[in-house]
């Protein structure tokens, strides 16, 4: 009797011991930038992973207040409102993030334009509105990349045309993902998941086991085409489905192509995986605009890059680097 107590008593205290030693996961979903985020990560203190958790959104907080052009006194609306007029001096990170999409714009020829808001800033997904064929026709040519002049010796910004309008929608979010996977590293984290509505990058690993992160189905919400184990990795994709409208059979969604002013209909999603969020939230709006056949050859040249793309007839394509050899 006594004995059988005993292996009870000792059964009880092992398993509390083994509960202490599992790993502390800590997450949180909050909404900014007009997108669900998530925070996900192993931490020991409990204490300090909360004050972590409160960086993190502070951060995304913080970048949108700097690039939202929805907000009037955000350093994104502050170019928009003078930069026409008179070279506006800007913040390094602002800066930074400026010349990135540069590149990206020179890389893919155009096809990824910040400037393409001279024409989207008409467009209004939630109330159906989208600009008439005579401002499409008068605002397009305003869709220029190369009219916004970057100066590196003041860091500051004027716009060739008082029509030009910019909007960092396109890369905003990854170059957020990526700031908040720092903090999390600087502070010691080292198995982690962050989430900015399509971006997402994940570090270490998941309990010793991969992460998985699933690509929807384009035209069914509930339905996944794909669940990716991944490890060190930042995936983002790009969609038709995430704010759009349909009138007389078009979709008119959120990406815009800057040689027409209309939305792209050569695709449906478009996801990348590269090592940065900040490359794969640029290239997938990127190759989304160049549609399937340019974009696999642009990525096909890019080292540390993979896409996935479903085409506009529904078609899963993929870079040569996942496609298997048999
Ligand atoms: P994503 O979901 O990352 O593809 O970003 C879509 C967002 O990118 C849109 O909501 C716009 O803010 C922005 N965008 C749309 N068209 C373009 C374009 N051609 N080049 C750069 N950014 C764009
Ligand atoms: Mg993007």
């Amino acid at each position: 009797m006594t004995s059988l107590l005993i292996k009870r008593i000792l059964f009880i205290g092992l398993l509390i011991s083994s509960f202490s030693c599992v790993a502390k996961w800590h997450q949180k979903q909050f909404e900014v930038m007009g997108t669900l985020s998530k925070v996900e990560f192993e931490f020991n203190d409990s204490k300090q992973a909360d004050i972590l958790i409160e960086k993190v959104v502070a951060e995304m907080h913080r970048i949108d207040r700097l690039m939202s052009p929805y907000k009037s006194d955000s350093e994104l609306s502050k170019l928009n409102q003078q930069a026409s007029q008179h070279p506006v001096i800007i913040s390094n990170e602002l800066f930074e993030l400026l010349e990135k999409s540069d590149y990206y714009s020179r890389l893919t020829q155009g096809a990824f334009d910040i400037s393409f808001s001279s024409v989207g800033y008409l467009y209004d997904f939630r109330k159906h509105l989208r600009p008439d064929d005579l401002q499409i026709k008068a605002l397009t040519p305003q869709i220029n990349y190369q009219g916004i002049r970057l100066n590196k010796a003041n860091k500051s910004v004027k716009f060739s045309s008082d029509k030009i309008k910019i909007d960092l929608g396109g890369i905003a979010k990854g170059h957020a993902v990526d700031r908040c996977i720092e903090i999390l590293q600087k502070h010691g984290v080292k198995n982690a998941f962050i989430n900015a509505g399509g971006d997402s990058r994940v570090i270490g690993k998941k309990n010793d086991r991969l992460w998985y992160i699933g690509i929807r189905h384009p035209r069914d919400e509930g339905k996944l085409i794909v669940n990716l184990p991944l490890e060190q990795v930042a995936i983002s994709t790009s969609g038709d489905y995430e704010r759009f409208f349909i009138e007389d059979g078009i979709r008119y969604h959120h990406i815009i192509d800057p040689k027409t002013g209309d939305s792209v209909r050569n695709s449906q999603s478009v996801t990348i995986l590269a090592n940065t969020s900040t490359i794969a939230d640029a290239l997938s709006t990127s190759i989304f605009v160049l549609g399937s056949e340019k974009g696999l050859e642009l990525v096909n040249k890019l080292p540390n890059v993979s896409a996935i793309i479903i085409n506009e007839s529904g078609k899963m394509l993929y870079s040569d680097d996942l496609v298997s050899p048999n």
